[in-house]
Order: structure tokens, then sequence, then C-alpha cells
């Protein structure tokens, strides 16, 4: 009789000691008594390709992609789905059977599940959404934003070309402020989305002024050390509904935690609980 191999998966980033993503698999793998190993795993750029290319033939079944390989894989991957091209960066690498690598971005879908669970009655159709900040993250949740229908989108950047170029990628239901500026796109949001990673514990504080917010805004933070920002903090004071960014981090596991051990785990208190740990 042979047995059956033991599904691997993990996180690909330099540094790796900080991510939460093997406590997160680590807790649905024993929840669901599923037989499996996720592993971090710090892969220096130059080893970035020979690595991925060995992990199949050790029985790992995908692996999650972060800082700073999230555009590299891409040029390794066999197959990238549109939106990771879109996005223009991967989080989700799964192997198939076929010795193929297929990849994917989560990210976004992670976000509006998030927002979809942690704010139940915004809806895309509200009114526009600002965003502040215009890298990666930005980008995966603008294509999620669009993609859901919201109708406008306002953005912010402290380097404005950086913002235009999503313009120019993304189309014209994007509006750029200057950064300076930028407490001026609050008026009219109904949502407002903190994708600098100011606010971060060690990061400066994001000074972008709120009294334009209205208590009729949703108001989410994708930085979630700490789990209330001060933007998240004061978005509560004037009345309006908060979410924060750790559940983005939980939903965008999901997916890949189904392809690769063919159960759909549930984002729940006691996942928010094992990431926290
Ligand atoms: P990134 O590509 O490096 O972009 C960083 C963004 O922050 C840029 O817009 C940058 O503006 C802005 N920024 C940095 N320092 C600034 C400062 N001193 N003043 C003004 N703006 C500043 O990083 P990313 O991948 O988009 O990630 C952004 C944040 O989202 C990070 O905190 C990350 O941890 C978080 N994140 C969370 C999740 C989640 O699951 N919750 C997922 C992805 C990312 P410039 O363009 O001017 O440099």
């Amino acid at each position: 009789m042979t047995l059956a191999k033991i599904p691997l998966a993990g996180v690909i980033g330099s540094p790796i000691a900080h991510s939460k993503s093997p406590q997160v698999h680590g807790h649905w793998l024993k929840t669901y008594g599923i037989q499996g190993h996720y592993i971090p795993m710090d892969v220096a750029a130059a080893d970035l390709e020979q690595v991925i290319r060995s992990l199949p033939r050790m029985g790992f079944v995908g692996v999650n992609v972060t800082i700073p390989h999230k555009e590299a894989v891409m040029h390794i991957a066999d197959l990238v789905t549109d939106r990771a091209i879109l996005i223009g960066a991967s989080n989700t690498l799964i192997f198939r059977k076929d010795g193929k690598i297929h990849a994917d971005n989560t990210d976004g879908y992670g976000f509006l599940e998030n927002l979809k669970t942690g704010a139940p009655n915004w809806q895309p159709k509200s009114g526009p959404a600002a965003i502040l900040g215009a890298g990666g993250a930005a980008r995966a949740v603008i294509a999620s934003l669009l993609d859901a229908g919201v109708p406008e989108i306002f953005i912010s950047n402290r380097t404005r070309v950086r913002a235009e170029k999503l313009v120019s990628d993304f189309g014209n239901r994007l509006r750029v402020f200057d950064w300076v500026q930028a407490g001026n796109m609050l008026d009219d949001a109904a949502l407002v989305v903190n994708t600098t990673s100011l606010g971060m514990v060690g990061k400066g504080e994001l000074r972008v002024p709120l009294d334009g917010l209205s208590k009729d805004s949703v108001v989410t933070d994708l930085v979630y050390a700490p789990l209330k920002t001060n933007l998240l903090a004061t978005a509560e004071e004037i009345g309006c509904t908060t979410v924060d960014g750790l559940g983005m981090l939980l939903h965008q596991a999901v997916p890949g935690f189904e392809r690769w051990f063919g159960k759909r785990p549930e984002v729940d208190r006691a996942t928010r609980a094992a990431a926290l740990r």
C-alpha cells in the first residue's frame, strides 16, 4: 500500500519571521483535522526561481508569496490570472498536477470579503471610494472595488505620478487628488481606505485632515498593527463604521487554503485569535 503524500504549503518572502500566515493556516489545518503543514520560508531574490521550481518535487501543493517577491513570481509562473496581471503582483501560487505553476492574486478578494463582513450595510453603489496610497495593495483594492461596481474612485498618494499611473492602468473611473489636498476627497466618500503604510507601528502617522469625514462613511485601514489605527479611532469617534485590516489578511488566505488542502476554511473569531497569538 502506498501512503498518500502529506501536502505541504508555505509562505515565501524575505524577511518572513513577522508573517502571520503560518499561524492562520496552521490553525485551519488543526481545526479541520487535515494532515498537512504550512511553513515560513525566507528566500533571497537570487534563489527564488530555483526554490520555487524544486518545491513541487518535495510535496508542496502551493505557496503564498509576500514582499519582496510578489512581482518576480509572475515571471516564473506558467499561467497568471487576469486579475494578477492587472494588479501587477501575485500572492498565491498553485502547483498543478500537470507540473504547471499557476499564479493568482487574492488580496482584492480578501479586502472585499473583509469589508462586506465588517460593514454589511456598505454597498458598492453607495458612492465614491477614497483611497490613500498607490502602492501594490492599492492596486488590489482598486481592482476589487471597480469589479464590485463602485462608481468612482478618488486616489491620493505622496508620489502623485504613482497615482496617475493607476488612472492610466485602471481607467477614467479614477480621479487623482494632490497629497496635500487628500482631506478634500473624503467629503463625498462613501468608503475611505488607507492603503499606505502610515499608521503602522514604527512608521509615521497619517496626517491627512479628517474633518470632512461624514459619519455615514465606512472607513477601513489595511494596516493591522495596531489593530485600531489612529485613522480608525478618529473615524469611530465621528460615528463611522470602521473595519480593521486583520480580516483582509485572513480572507485573502482562504482561496489558497481551499485549492491546496481541499477545504474552504471559515474566517471566524478563532481564526482572528490564532492570527493574534
Ligand atoms: P507599497 O507598495 O510599498 O506602498 C506603500 C504606500 O505607502 C505608497 O502609497 C507610499 O507612497 C505610501 N507611503 C509610505 N510611506 C509614506 C509616507 N511617509 N508618507 C506618505 N505616504 C507613504 O506597500 P503595499 O504593499 O501597497 O502595502 C501598503 C500597506 O498595506 C502596508 O502597511 C502593508 O502591510 C499593508 N497591507 C495589508 C494587507 C492586509 O492583508 N491587511 C495586505 C497588503 C498590504 P509613495 O508611493 O509616495 O511611496
